[in-house]
């Protein structure tokens, strides 16, 4: 007989099951925004482990097309092999509310007339929201329509944003957070392990303090560098080291612990495109994060939020 264990983490894809009662799926694109980092030029230096292509999403490839021929061809390709019918519309790239409220008003609907789509989610940054953009996202929202924003913090001290040039405070992150929170958006949060200057306390301190806001995802990633990223100078001078899987999977599930039990988790490593992606070379994908992951929470008897205290912050 074989004995079911529980998944000790609440999944996204589990709860997006839950919510619609069957596979949907989302459709990352490129809105053609840049983000206050790059300004105009979406070539110029950003953040220190972003490159130019800004966390678009590999399947888009390096050339941008327009909105619509990008939707189209992945529900196209999504009909074919999956045989889908439900989208989740994802605009991906850069700063996705680096815009005038009537520029974005436009793109967002644009992108929503061109399919079946039951969620918008929208990634960006905390200096990108401001009281008009949080009322346009939230004039979004139905009973039966859900409204997302990404909203990279990345850490949650001041320091380190400095180090790596995020270019906004823990303060602006907060604003952006509470914002989006009185007009019903909901929000992920994404924070990087293993940044410079971090070790697994400060890790901790970030961890807690997302915690005590309780957003209803995040989103953990490991440091990689792709090659044209500022710190991947400071890795071929020998500066940097990255934690390894091992450590990743041990950084992650001390994390799960101290996040409330209902916060979705929607990803737990960076899978930037292989050719871009430079170090760290080896990395574990996925779905091997996953079982780790659920394989560590087993062995230490533990689960998501075993450890979460509302007021440790
Ligand atoms: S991570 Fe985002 S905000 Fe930073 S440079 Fe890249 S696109 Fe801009």
């Amino acid at each position: 007989m074989v004995i079911m264990v529980p998944v000790l983490f609440r999944q996204y894809s589990q709860y997006l099951r839950e919510k619609y009662g069957e596979t949907v799926y989302r459709i990352g694109v490129d809105g053609g925004f840049s983000c206050p980092n790059r300004g105009s030029d979406r070539n110029a230096p950003g953040c220190a482990y972003c490159d130019v292509y800004g966390v678009r999403a590999a399947y888009l490839g390096e050339e941008t097309q327009s909105l619509e021929a990008q939707i189209l061809r992945s529900i196209a390709v999504l009909k074919k092999r999956y045989k889908a019918e439900t989208y989740i519309l994802y605009f991906q790239a850069y700063s996705s509310t680096w815009g005038s409220v009537s520029h974005l008003k436009k793109i967002y609907d644009h992108g929503l007339s061109l399919g079946n789509f039951v969620e918008l989610v929208v990634s960006t940054r905390p200096d990108c929201i401001n009281e008009k953009i949080a009322d346009l996202l939230g004039s979004y929202v139905r009973p039966n329509f859900d409204v997302w924003v990404e909203l990279g913090l990345q850490s949650a001290q001041e320091e380190t944003l400095k180090r790596i040039n995020r270019g906004h405070s823990v303060e602006q992150f907060e604003r952006a957070y509470h914002l989006l929170r009185a007009v019903g958006v909901k929000i992920a949060v994404h924070l990087i392990f293993g940044l410079p200057g971090e070790d697994r306390d400060l890790i901790m301190k970030s961890v807690d303090y997302l915690a005590s806001l309780k957003p209803e995802a995040v989103k953990f990633h490991n440091l990689h560098i792709p090659t044209g990223s500022p710190l991947y100078a400071e890795y071929e001078a020998g500066e940097l080291s990255f934690p390894d899987s091992g450590r990743h999977i041990h950084y992650v599930v001390d994390a799960l612990e101290r996040i409330p039990e209902e916060t979705i988790i929607m990803r737990m490593t960076t899978d930037t495109p292989r050719l871009r992606h430079r170090v760290p070379g080896v990395f574990l994908n996925k779905s091997s994060t996953y079982e780790q992951v659920q394989a560590e929470l087993e062995r230490r008897g533990s689960r998501q939020g075993s450890q979460y205290h509302p007021n440790r912050v």
